[in-house]
């Protein structure tokens, strides 16, 4: 039996797995996030979350390739990538899904650690902003419609209340399950797993057989998202369902003052411009990417600053 204090029931095993795919169609079809003819690229670590969604969408009939970003961590990353690889070989491949692969070291000549260190960036902002950079492209080069990934219940409201927290009205503007393509060069970007808690989607990559990296990412350790996740986890404790009340409340109140993913884009939409480098939309000079790797590449050769 698995017990939902948050839901006021217990499942059994088919009941939970019926329960888990119920959650992630209602949330496609509530949120229009794409339908049985689009192309989904999800964005797969590993980890229960990522590999969770790819087996669920390929379950539920939709076209779901994968890519995968080794950020070249020691140890973490290879163990992270053949837990993927074989997901890959055993499950989606026989549903007729792609996965794609994607070396930072051999294209940037050095990992996310050395990066980091060379632009003095905490490493979990230096590696976001790659792995933005990175699905964002590969989802345009290969011609994806909609970009997807593993984000859950607990990541949205520990997100959620960072922003809240700082009143990062910005952010808090661009915290949408489903975030439209707002422009040529970007894609759209989607959470399926938005009503589901980490605790379930866990359970569901254990019942269907899924292996997956158990290890959080070393880079992560003290960060502040799992401090808010840890204070969110005791009020559920005390009282069951604050965190789906928490969030949902959130999006509902939103929906109601403004139609979903506009607002987001307007105000930026006006600055956008090709960055002269790669050629992805950016309001600045130079995308936040080729910013980084040109100071990255800066700091490691000087004589290359003339
Ligand atoms: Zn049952
Ligand atoms: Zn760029």
């Amino acid at each position: 039996m698995i017990g939902l204090p948050r839901h006021n029931a217990a499942f059994c095993k088919p009941c939970f797995i019926g329960y888990v795919l119920d959650q992630v169609a209602k949330a496609i079809k509530h949120d229009r996030m794409f339908s049985k003819d689009h192309r989904v690229l999800v964005a797969v670590s590993g980890g229960k979350d990522s590999l969770a969604l790819w087996n669920i969408l390929l379950k539920l009939g939709y076209r779901a390739d994968a890519l995968y970003v080794d950020l070249g961590i020691a140890g973490y990353s290879t163990r992270s990538r053949e837990k993927v690889i074989r997901f890959a070989a055993t499950t989606a491949e026989a549903a007729g899904a792609t996965l794609l692969q994607h070396e930072v070291k051999e294209e940037e000549g050095a990992g996310i650690r050395e990066l980091a260190m060379l632009v003095h960036r905490p490493t979990c902002s230096a590696c976001g902003t790659i792995k933005r950079y990175q699905f964002n492209r590969a989802a345009i080069e290969h011609r994806y419609d909609v970009m997807a990934t593993g984000h859950n219940l607990d990541d949205e409201a520990a997100r959620l209340l960072g922003n809240v927290l700082h009143w990062q009205e910005d952010y808090l503007d661009k915290q949408a399950p489903s975030l439209p393509a707002s422009v040529d060069g970007f894609a759209k970007k989607v959470k399926p797993l938005y009503r589901l808690t980490e605790r379930e989607t866990a359970a569901y990559a254990v019942l269907n057989g899924i292996d997956y990296v158990v290890e959080e990412c070393p880079m992560a350790k003290g960060s502040k998202m799992l401090l808010y996740k840890e204070v969110l986890n005791r009020i559920e404790t005390e009282s069951p369902g604050t965190k789906q009340k928490f969030y949902c409340g959130f999006l509902d109140r939103r929906s109601s003052t403004e139609p979903a993913g506009t607002s987001m884009t307007e105000k930026d939409r006006a600055a956008l411009r090709p960055c002269p480098t790669c050629g992805q939309p950016t309001t600045a000079d130079l995308c936040s990417y080729c910013k980084m790797m040109s100071r990255a590449s800066r700091v490691a050769s000087p004589s290359a600053r003339f």
